[in-house]
């Protein structure tokens, strides 16, 4: 069985039609802390290009997590362009700005300012600064989601790599949208994943390993900072810490902190829930709001960041205990504005 994604192709812009599909070498890149949804994405350009005939190299500035090596081609990944390589393109998936490329594009800024570039991106808040050959589509629940209708608009089979182009695709579906959970996930969404599935994508297999397996020490680090949650105006702003020493004490790693936030986000009558994790450049912040509620895109941008409506994050440039109180004073003055 095969799903007929015609309905949906015109929503590929022609200008990335043509860039991508007439690339002859093109540096494929993603987002730092890289997710299923950025490497999908990545991955899924690699395997389109090179379908079309042309070479790519998918590149991601940090090493890949574990959670992740069972996408194929994974291994692929290199933390810098090849320098032998005469690119004629790069195509960034699942963000738009090169500040969220992370270091690679500081150690290569010639070569990304110099090359004709393809944004692929679902974030609203980088919807404004558009130039040609962007497309950000914020109603799609995930880059991947606008990745497949592109390889449908170019003619790439789903079932192309004996099913690894619809596995990569489907993962970046799984988890952005937390397996059709989140509110992200539109009719669109669901027939784009039912090509997918009909293409040979292992979709429960995908959900498991994403959001239902976790090494020991996760689920202990989990139990941390979740003991540590902490609540103000009768539990409307819930938040929790994650320090180093959480991740020694435990023997994790900073990508195991993944999915605790959305935990945190459970609490009962939280309206914004926050996760402070100490990191190297001082706090990186993960946030979460209700359905009608808080614009997180609104209180992480005061921080720098951005994201979704839903869920976004942000870096600042202070240790937890100091960030903490102004992100908290931000957040309860914009719940303040939420009656329900
Ligand atoms: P998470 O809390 O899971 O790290 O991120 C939630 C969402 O916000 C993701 O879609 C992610 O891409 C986006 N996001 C996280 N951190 C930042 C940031 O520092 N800047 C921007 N623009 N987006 C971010
Ligand atoms: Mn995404």
């Amino acid at each position: 069985m095969s799903v007929d994604l015609g309905p949906y192709v015109a929503a590929v812009p022609d200008e990335v039609v043509e860039r991508i599909g007439s690339a002859r070498r093109v540096l494929a890149v993603g987002h730092e802390n890289p997710d299923a949804d950025t490497l999908g994405a990545t991955l899924a350009v690699t395997a389109i290009v090179e379908a079309c005939g042309g070479r790519a190299d998918p590149v991601c500035t940090d090493p890949i997590p574990e959670l992740y090596a069972f996408l194929a081609g994974v291994e692929r990944f290199r933390t810098d362009p090849d320098p032998d390589a005469d690119y004629d393109l790069v195509v960034i998936s699942d963000c738009g700005t090169l500040d969220r490329v992370g270091a690679v594009a500081e150690r290569h800024r010639e070569l990304f300012d110099r090359l004709p570039r393809v944004v692929l991106d679902h974030h609203a808040s980088n919807a404004d600064e558009r130039q040609a050959g962007d497309w950000v589509d914020p109603e799609a629940a995930a880059t991947c989601e606008m990745a497949t209708l592109l390889a449908a608009r170019l003619g790439v089979p789903l079932d192309a790599g004996d099913g690894s182009l619809a596995a990569a695709l489907m993962a970046g579906i799984v988890m952005d949208t937390a397996t059709f959970a989140h509110p992200n996930a539109t009719p669109r969404t669901l027939v784009v994943s039912a090509a997918l599935v009909a293409a040979g994508a292992p979709l429960s297999d995908i959900s498991r390993r994403l959001y239902r397996t976790k090494p020991d020490r996760q689920l202990r680090l989990f139990g941390r900072v979740l003991d540590r949650l902490e609540a103000t105006d009768d539990g409307r702003i819930v938040w929790s810490t994650l320090f180093d020493d959480d991740l020694t004490a435990t023997g994790s790693v900073p990508s195991d902190s993944e999915g605790i936030i959305d935990l945190l986000a459970q609490a009962e009558a939280a309206e914004v829930a926050i996760l402070f994790k100490e990191a190297p450049a001082g706090t990186r912040l993960s946030v979460r709001t209700k359905a009608g509620g808080v614009d997180a895109t609104v209180l992480t941008g005061t921080f720098g960041g951005g994201g979704h409506a839903r869920a976004a994050g942000a870096t600042i440039e202070l240790p937890p205990n100091d960030a903490r109180p102004v992100v908290l004073a931000e957040a309860t003055r914009l719940a303040a504005a939420v009656s329900r």
